[in-house]
């Protein structure tokens, strides 16, 4: 199968769009090779622009839990077209989705929302330091919280994947006031606010890490930030963007009995549309403008046709059994892969949080970025070559999550499984 349309798109993409691509993670940097430019996709199936199909494992990066082109939200976003697509004024679908986030999330009393993840924990952050009047945050090495400038500190996804986790362009002195912890290493954080009892506004931390792969919490550690954070009087901020309504119909903090201050969201919850949000406790978000004085804004914020992809693909995650059937799928597929690695003696450990999961090409468990690192990422470039040949479409770094979804079928968990079983030999 030849590739060569996408390549001719990309020496053309390459001269107008920097590296080609409109977010980093997309190309094909720690694997070799030019991404593949996508013409259009439909249930488990992406196709390239040579026409190619392959089984789509990214899922944009998480929203398309349903599968791509799902007929009732296609059919929701056709009807809201005609009503028009923006009007920078409120709407009935924004108190929608706002009324099923908050079901969704008991932890949340009000929700803003925003286009983007990236706006969410940044205006989140804001919202944690006005409040506590304190200017240093703390998160976890390894985890991504998207771009803002506090969160390029030793961050993880596409950042960590490129070698670049500290961003040139962050200010010195905004960096310094970024506190970095180990996961899954209490003691870490301890040390952290023993030094600087007073100065931390918040932590913030992923539900359930998938940007340095799948990463765990360890029993005790999501209680135990909740503990310190309280002691200290800092705010517990889950970062739920990529784990909400992919661990279950809520998010890590439903599964680990969490009440965190503030919670972020995104992707699923803008199911293939630009949504972000975030919220948490009344008398934290009321500080928002214009309830409050902390300015926060968006001209596109609560999109019609966004938040009718949301309320859409929210609804049609509620039927029963949705999650049994996506676990099912999950375990099914990783159980099969870590069969087949044993068989054919490559160590490998495949975390699963919910419907994501990685395999690391590591011999011991994966429980932070240090242990990530130490994956054999050469070798991943390489199955990541074998598999993408026989037609499975994985995330181009060993330290991303791989996404299934609803529409992925049996016979497409057998085709998997029959590349893998190609994709792990001699490599
Ligand atoms: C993807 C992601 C973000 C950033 O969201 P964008 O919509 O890409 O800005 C933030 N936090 C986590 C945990 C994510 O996975």
């Amino acid at each position: 199968m030849g590739t060569s349309k996408s390549a001719q798109l990309l020496k053309r993409a390459v001269k107008i769009i920097p590296g080609g691509v409109n977010s980093p993670v997309r190309a094909f940097k720690a694997v070799g090779g030019g991404p593949l430019f996508i013409s259009r996709a439909k249930g488990s199936k992406i196709y390239d622009a040579d026409g190619n199909e392959y089984i789509d494992y990214i899922g944009s990066w998480g929203p398309m839990i349903l599968g791509h082109a799902h007929p009732k939200v296609t059919a929701a976003l056709k009807k809201a077209l005609d009503k028009g697509t923006s009007y920078g004024a409120p709407t009935e679908l924004e108190v929608t989705l706002a009324g099923l986030t908050l079901k969704a999330f008991p932890s949340m009393e009000m929700v803003r929302f925003v286009s983007s993840g990236t706006e969410a924990t940044m205006s989140a952050i804001r919202l944690a330091r006005a409040y506590t009047k304190r200017d240093g945050i703390l998160k976890f090495e390894g985890c991504y919280h998207g771009h803002a400038d506090s969160l390029l500190v030793k961050a993880g996804s596409g950042a960590a994947t490129l070698g670049v986790p500290d961003s040139p362009g962050v200010p010195q002195d905004l960096a310094r006031l970024t506190y970095n912890a180990t996961f899954n290493d209490l003691d870490s954080v301890r040390a952290i606010f023993e030094k600087a009892p007073a100065k931390i506004a918040c932590v913030i931390v992923e539900g359930a890490p998938g940007n340095m792969g799948v990463a765990l919490p360890k029993v005790g550690f999501m209680e135990g930030l909740r503990e310190i954070t309280k002691k200290y009087g800092a705010l517990l901020i889950m970062d739920e963007v990529m784990s909400g309504f992919r661990l279950c119909y809520g998010g890590a903090q439903k599964i680990y009995g969490i009440d965190p201050d503030l919670t972020c969201l995104g992707k699923v919850i803008g199911g293939g549309l630009p949504v972000g949000g975030f919220g948490g406790k009344r008398a934290i978000m009321e500080l928002l403008s214009p309830s409050g004085p902390v300015y926060q804004a968006g001209t596109l914020s609560g999109n019609p046709i966004a938040m009718t992809a949301g309320i859409e693909t929210l609804k049609l995650l509620q039927a029963k059994g949705t999650y049994d059937r996506l676990f099912k799928t999950t375990n099914a597929l990783c159980e099969g892969i870590a069969e087949i690695a044993a068989r054919r003696g490559v160590p490998v450990h495949v975390a699963i949080a919910g419907s994501m999961f990685t395999v690391f090409f590591s011999e011991r468990p994966v429980a932070n970025w240090p242990d990530a690192k130490a994956c054999d990422t050469a070798r991943f470039g390489r199955y990541f070559t074998k598999m993408l040949k026989n037609g499975i479409y994985l995330p181009p770094s060993q330290f991303e999550a791989v996404f299934v979804g609803l529409a992925h079928t049996p016979k497409d968990i057998e085709r998997t499984l029959e590349a893998a079983d190609k994709g792990l030999k001699g490599i």
